[in-house]
C-alpha cells in the first residue's frame, strides 16, 4: 500500500463515531505502520492542561494512569504540548529538551513528535520513537503532522464524550459512561459480564468526623483501590455519593465474587493519612452475574440486593446474589 492509500484508510476509518480508545488505538496503528515503527503513542493533555497522559482506557479513568506520564513542558513531549511545534531528532539523548525518566525504559534513540491541536489549543501529542539513530526523515515529519491533522477534530469530539462519562472529583465513569462500559440489549454484552455494586461503610460517620473535604478524599482513595483489582477491560462506575459499580466482562459469578473479595481486602488494607492521622475504611459488595436474556438493570438491581445483604449482615463482607430467592 502506498503511504497515501495508507493516510485514506485510516482517515476512512476514522469516520464512525468512535469511542475514545478506540480511536485513538486507531490512530496509533496507522501512524505505526505510515512510518515504519511499532513504537507510537499519543498522550492527551488532562483537563487541568498540566500532564499527558498516556492511555485513556474504560473504567481506570484519565486521572488514573500515573505510567509515562509528563508534566507540561516536560522533555520532549511536554516540551511539544507546551509550545505546539513538533520535533524530530535523529539522536534524543542528545537534545537539550530531553530528560530521562527512570520509569521509562524505552531505548529511544530517534524521535518524531508533533502537536494535536484542536482550535487554538494543543490537545496532546502524537510521538514515534524509533531504537536506531536518525531514522525519521523530513517526509516523516509531514506525514504525521498530516495525520494529526486528520484525526485532532476526531479527538476532539472523542475527547469531550469521554470527559462528560468521567466523575471529576475521582475520575471513575459517572452514570453516563454506564453505556459505554456496559452496552445494554440483546448480544451486545456477551455472556457471562459481572457486576458488582460496591458502598463506603458508615461513610457519614467519615464525614462527619473529619468533615467533607476528608471525605472526598476517602472518596477518591477507594476508586483507585477499586480500580488496582480490576483488569484493563474491566470498568469502576461512581453509581452515587460514595457507591462504586464494577463491570467485569467475561468474568462468571465465582471469579466477580473473588474480585469483590480482593477489593474488600484492598480498601480494609488502604485507609489514608490526611490531617496527621490515619483513617480507615471499609467497603461493602454485592455481586451478581447477569442470566440468560436478563436486562441490564435487572442484574444491577440484583448486585444491590446482595449488597443490602452484606450490610445487613455486618458491613465490611461481599455478598453474592442468590437467584433463587428473586
Ligand atoms: P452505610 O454503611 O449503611 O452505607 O452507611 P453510610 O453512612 O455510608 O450511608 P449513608 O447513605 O447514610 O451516607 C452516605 C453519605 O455520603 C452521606 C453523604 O453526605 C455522603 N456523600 C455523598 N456524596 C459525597 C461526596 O461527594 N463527598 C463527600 N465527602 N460525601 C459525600
Ligand atoms: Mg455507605
Ligand atoms: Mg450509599
Amino acid at each position: 500500500m502506498s503511504e497515501l492509500q495508507r493516510l485514506t484508510a485510516l482517515t476512512l476509518s476514522l469516520q464512525d463515531r468512535l469511542s475514545l480508545d478506540v480511536l485513538l488505538q486507531r490512530i496509533v496503528d496507522g501512524a505505526a505502520a505510515l512510518l515504519d515503527t511499532p513504537r507510537v503513542s499519543v498522550r492527551l493533555l488532562d483537563p487541568t492542561r498540566t500532564r499527558l497522559l498516556a492511555t485513556c482506557r474504560a473504567g481506570a479513568s484519565l486521572h488514573l494512569n500515573p505510567g509515562s506520564e509528563f508534566q507540561l513542558g516536560e522533555g520532549l513531549i511536554g516540551w511539544i504540548a507546551k509550545e505546539s511545534q513538533p520535533i524530530r531528532t535523529g539522536e534524543a539523548a542528545n537534545d537539550p529538551r530531553y530528560v530521562s525518566r527512570a520509569d521509562i525504559k524505552e531505548p529511544m534513540r530517534s524521535f518524531l513528535g508533533v502537536p494535536l491541536i484542536s482550535g487554538h489549543a494543543c490537545m496532546g501529542v502524537l510521538s514515534a520513537l524509533h531504537p536506531e539513530p536518525d531514522h525519521f526523515e523530513e517526509r516523516h515529519q509531514e506525514l504525521l503532522t498530516l495525520l494529526a491533522g486528520i484525526c485532532a477534530p476526531h479527538v476532539e469530539v472523542a475527547r469531550l464524550q469521554r470527559l462528560s462519562q468521567i466523575d471529576p472529583l475521582t475520575g471513575a465513569l459517572n452514570r453516563r459512561g454506564l453505556e459505554l462500559a456496559f452496552p445494554d440489549g440483546e448480544g451486545a454484552m456477551p455472556a457471562p459480564v459481572s457486576v458488582i455494586m460496591a458502598d463506603v461503610d458508615l461513610f457519614k460517620r467519615i464525614n462527619d468526623a473529619y468533615g467533607h473535604a476528608i471525605g472526598d478524599e476517602v472518596l477518591k482513595r477507594v476508586t483507585q483501590l477499586l480500580s488496582g483489582v480490576m483488569r484493563a477491560r474491566d470498568a469502576v462506575i461512581r453509581w452515587g455519593g460514595e457507591e462504586f459499580l464494577l463491570i467485569l466482562p467475561r468474568v462468571g459469578l465465582a471469579m466477580a465474587a473473588r474480585v469483590a473479595e480482593r477489593a474488600r481486602s484492598a480498601v480494609e488494607k488502604g485507609g489514608i493519612e490526611a490531617a496527621g492521622v490515619q483513617i480507615a475504611m471499609t467497603i461493602s459488595l454485592g455481586v451478581a452475574e447477569r442470566s440468560d436474556g436478563e436486562s441490564r438493570d435487572t442484574v444491577i438491581k440484583h448486585a444491590d440486593n446482595a449488597l443490602y445483604l452484606a450490610k445487613h449482615n455486618g458491613r465490611n463482607r461481599v455478598a453474592v446474589a442468590d437467584r433463587r430467592s428473586s
